[in-house]
């Protein structure tokens, strides 16, 4: 009964669990998760664990062996069954549940999954996620009568999404779910809210024969745009590969980037709520800081990471908080989650609302000019020391130097950007200015920067996203 487990090194990571099915991860791996992971909810004192799946096509058989290590430590199993991330946190709410489990692979290519987890709704990582690589390994597995039922929470959660629009009036929205695991619940959420909706790959499809499932990357928002136009849409929403992660593009067809969209939203937030502290991370534009603080709110720069962010907002008690990687979290009139179905209900209702068009108010937000996210290899044991050396280097100088994550760099000409990677052996740098001049000075200083430190001057050209 005690079988030790063994994972491969790559897999258990900042923020979760994620590996390439038939190689590093496969159902023994997902069977081991579920009894360390379920020994530890155990050991706290929690009796009942939701668990769901994606689309993908392994993400079936990686359930059924979690729901079997998970109940073999004595935990009551409810299945959920196949939906997006954010209902599995919405089931762990809704059934007060102590922990819920996510098999999902997110925005990643077909042949990867993973497994993410939450705790009392807050996030599972870092140090806890190697807890349950050290439990494994030494088989320190509790040992139970557990159960498990299959457990409905769909009617519930669409409840809880159409009564989150407050507006009268309905709007024309195009949605992409691009095949992912919202599209169901997509169907059923749309046909509850007025206006007029068309629905793009919303067939849940773990192939994903239309395009990648990640509405940060242009690439992807292409169909949407179309759509859009020709519906002669208000708006547009993607939606990533397991429903966590938000993108939009305005009734002319411009996508918003994740900054633009946590202002519009802090402008609704705000309205109730005067003074309140809304959280974003570092690779946001200082124009969304600024917004935030016009808009009589308190803004607060915080480390990029989904888990990271979530777990500051609970610390705080903010009511909203957001990334540049489309992650927003409502804890205004809602639970605290990434939930991208919700989000989407509160841009619709928050356009209809104002009565403006949803390219004023990105245009309303000064224009700058940036760098994309620029991604580079470096060597894992400098990865952390580089942006301290820059730091110290710097802390002579007039630069307003922030270091919550990395080097945030603010000048004159604007700011910049230097930060490692949590889950790669990178280095990500990112600039923006006022000016297309002072945007060059600004490059021309993080070229200076790294060269003191002995690295090359990265290819501003080259993109990159997570
Ligand atoms: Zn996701």
């Amino acid at each position: 009964m005690s079988n030790a487990h063994r994972f491969d090194p790559t897999v258990l990571r900042e923020y979760d669990i994620r590996g390439i099915v038939g190689d590093t991860l496969n159902p023994a791996d997902a069977e081991a998760v579920g009894r360390a992971f379920g020994t530890m909810v155990v050991r706290d004192g929690g009796d009942t664990v939701c668990v769901g799946y994606d689309g993908r096509l392994s993400s079936p058989s990686l359930e059924e062996a979690m729901v079997k290590g998970l109940a073999s430590t004595g935990l009551a199993v409810e299945r959920i069954g196949l939906g997006p991330t954010p209902m599995l946190y919405f089931a762990v709410k809704h059934r007060k549940a102590a922990a819920g489990v996510m098999i999902t692979g997110s925005h990643n290519p077909p042949d990867y999954n993973g497994i993410k987890m939450a705790w009392y709704a807050g996030p599972v990582y870092g140090e806890q996620i190697q807890e349950i690589g050290r439990i494994a390994e030494k088989a320190d597995f509790e040992s139970g009568q557990g159960s498990d039922s299959k457990v409905d929470v769909g009617d519930a959660y669409i409840d809880i999404l159409a009564k989150a629009y407050e507006a009268t009036k309905g709007l024309k929205v195009v949605w992409d779910a691009g095949n992912g695991a919202a599209g169901d619940m997509l169907k059923r959420m749309v046909a509850r809210l007025p206006g007029e909706h068309t629905l793009l790959f919303a067939d849940i499809d773990g192939t994903f024969p239309n395009h990648h499932p990640d509405p940060t990357v242009a690439a992807n928002m292409v169909d949407l745009q179309k759509a859009v136009i020709e519906n002669n849409a208000d708006l547009g929403i993607g939606f990533d590969g397991d429903g966590d992660r938000i993108g939009a593009v305005d009734e002319t067809g411009t996508m918003l980037f994740g900054d633009q969209l946590i202002a519009i939203y802090s402008r609704d937030v705000l309205a109730d709520r005067p003074g309140a502290t809304i959280i974003a991370d570092v690779k946001a534009s200082q124009t969304l800081f600024d917004e935030i603080g016009r808009l009589g709110g308190n803004p607060l720069m915080w480390k990029t990471g989904h888990s990271l962010i979530k777990a500051k907002m609970a610390e705080i008690g903010s009511p909203m908080a957001g990334e540049m990687s489309g992650h927003i979290f409502f804890a205004d009139k809602y639970y605290g989650y990434d939930d991208a179905l919700y989000c989407g209900v509160r841009l619709v209702s928050l356009v209809a609302k104002f009565g403006e068009k949803l390219s004023a108010m990105r245009k309303a937000l000064p224009d700058v000019f940036n760098t994309p996210e620029v991604r580079f290899q470096v060597d894992e044991a400098r990865k952390f020391k580089v942006p301290e050396e820059i730091k110290d280097r710097l802390s002579a100088t007039d630069a307003e130097v922030t270091d919550i994550d990395g080097v945030r760099v603010k000048t004159d000409d604007g700011w910049w950007l230097l930060r490692a990677s949590n889950t790669q052996d990178v280095l990500v740098t990112r600039a923006e200015s006022t000016s297309e001049q002072g945007l060059e000075r600004l490059k021309a200083q993080i070229v200076e920067q790294l060269g003191a430190s002995g690295l090359p001057a990265p290819d501003f050209t080259l993109g990159g996203h997570h």
